[in-house]
């Protein structure tokens, strides 16, 4: 019989033990928090309830949102999106269209967009800009205006890097460019066809915690072993298995699945991997990111799920509104602080925090301060894989170490460091577990195609 371990309790770990568990499989989730769920995980203590920044569950795969429907059941909601840019001091639907831009922006900016996307596709024909940046992939479809005004700052702010310095990768997998006449086509028509202007989405009653305490929960009812406060300390050869020290034990496995941050892992497996691997993963990082949540006495007006904030007026990179998205939670502002690990963004006190957030709730137009019964911050080291310029070659070569070691799949966001949904995770957790049953790879059964965007 198989024996495995997984590393981590988020959504790739828990949809495979669950996998594993109910084929009656022994299978022990090695978790280092005190609580599932990892980044899609729902906060709860005293009056707080809210998640790690706005979380929507969607997906084009039927199979999957049934697997979801039928661990949630009626609790989980079907709701529309309603989220908005702030910009110039006005608001801007989001995604943006462009009838929308146009009416809203002073009229000389909305000049200076259009001729500047003009000038672009002008451009384009004599000297096409370099497409691996995510400067050149930005300037090169919608030109220098809209790309000063708003794509720099805000990508500036949430990577804490030079655009240039980015992959386009990151461009690719988060925008979508209809052509100029398919713009206007879409904003007079709209479609609904275009990716990310797919507005429904789904949501359970209570927050996107809910998933993984299901999954955790049939995990555990279908005999699986899940350990929190279980970081493995080491892990390494025991014959054919596989050896690791966590939690007081030596845990023997014939199979490890692998979903905590790759270069972690790696760093695990030491002597095992050469020391390219280790280089390579020494150059992936994350970036991190500071939630503050302020408890409020009563309602605001806005009914957005979220509101970005590309401009440097506010710390903050994005706001969202728990009661938007379930009007049984508290009503609560969530603001993301996007910073590197230890960096003054980090390090920063919560009055510091909470004023910039006070500031910018009420230059927005949405709260005042009096409203604020209490706040709380809480810090993720691990919310983004940085796609910086060569990234994929570094996660390549340490993705290849791994697997040339054998009896390993490495998966999830963290894992496979991608910028991946939670649908994608849940997905590829399930086909690791078919992996370890040898009944074909992640790579194989699992495919990033059309709708296999990044949200979050
Ligand atoms: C701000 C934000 C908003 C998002 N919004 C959306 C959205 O709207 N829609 C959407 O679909 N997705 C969204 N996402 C993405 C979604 O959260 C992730 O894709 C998904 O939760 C990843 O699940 P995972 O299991 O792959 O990784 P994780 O959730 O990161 O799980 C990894 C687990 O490993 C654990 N771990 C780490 N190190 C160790 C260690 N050394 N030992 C043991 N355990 C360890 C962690 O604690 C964690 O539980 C968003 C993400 C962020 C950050």
């Amino acid at each position: 019989m198989i024996r495995t371990a997984v590393l981590g309790a988020g959504l790739a770990g828990l949809s495979a033990a669950d996998a594993l568990a109910a084929r009656g499989l022994p299978v022990t989730v090695l978790e280092k928090d005190r609580h599932s769920g990892g980044l899609s995980s729902t906060f709860s203590r005293g009056a707080f309830s809210f998640d790690f920044g706005p979380h929507r569950f969607h997906t084009m795969n039927t199979q999957l949102l049934g697997f979801v429907r039928d661990l949630l059941g009626d609790d989980l909601l079907t709701l529309e999106r309603r989220s908005r840019i702030r910009l110039l001091d006005r608001y801007f639907d989001y995604p943006l269209a462009l009838g929308n831009v146009l009416s809203s922006m002073p009229p000389l900016s909305g000049l200076a967009m259009m001729s500047g996307f003009a000038a672009e596709k002008v451009r384009s024909l004599l000297k096409p800009r370099e497409q691996a940046s995510f400067e050149g992939w930005v300037l090169s479809r919608f030109g220098r205006p809209l790309y000063d005004m708003y794509f720099s700052p805000y990508n500036r702010k949430l990577w804490g890097l030079e655009p240039a310095e980015l992959s386009a990768d990151w461009a690719s997998q988060r925008i979508t460019v209809p052509s100029l006449s398919g713009l206007v086509r879409e904003t007079l028509f709209p479609s609904g066809k275009v990716r990310s202007l797919a507005g429904e989405f789904h949501y359970p009653r209570g927050g996107i915690g809910r998933i993984a305490g299901a999954l955790e929960e049939r995990t555990r009812a279908s005999g699986g072993r899940i350990l929190f406060g279980a970081a493995p300390e080491s892990i390494s050869r025991a014959g054919g298995q596989w050896e690791i020290a966590a939690h007081g034990e030596h845990i023997l496995v014939d199979r490890l699945i692998n979903t905590i941050p790759l270069g972690e892992f790696a760093a695990l497996l030491g002597p095992l991997l050469p020391d390219r691997v280790h280089a390579a993963a020494g150059k992936l990082s994350f970036r991190s990111l500071v939630f503050l949540t302020v408890l409020l006495n009563g309602e605001t007006e806005a009914k957005d799920h979220w509101i970005y904030t590309s401009e440097d007026r506010y710390m903050f990179n994005r706001l969202s509104l728990t009661r938007s998205f379930d009007p049984a939670m508290p009503s609560q502002a969530v603001f993301e602080f996007s910073c590197d690990k230890g960096d003054r963004v980090w390090n920063a006190g919560r009055g510091e925090l909470l004023k910039n957030a006070m500031d910018g709730a009420q230059h927005l137009g949405l709260f005042s301060p009096d409203m604020v019964l209490d706040s709380v911050a809480v810090r993720q080291e691990h919310a983004y894989p940085v796609y910086r310029l060569g990234y994929r070659h570094e996660a390549g070569t340490v993705l290849d170490g791994i697997k040339s070691l054998g009896g390993i799949v490495s998966c999830g966001r963290q894992g496979l460091f991608r910028y991946n949904n939670m649908d994608h995770s849940i997905e590829m957790g399930q086909c690791a577990a078919l992996e370890v049953l040898d009944e074909g790879s992640v790579e194989e059964r699992f495919h990033w195609g059309e709708g296999t965007w990044a949200d979050g």
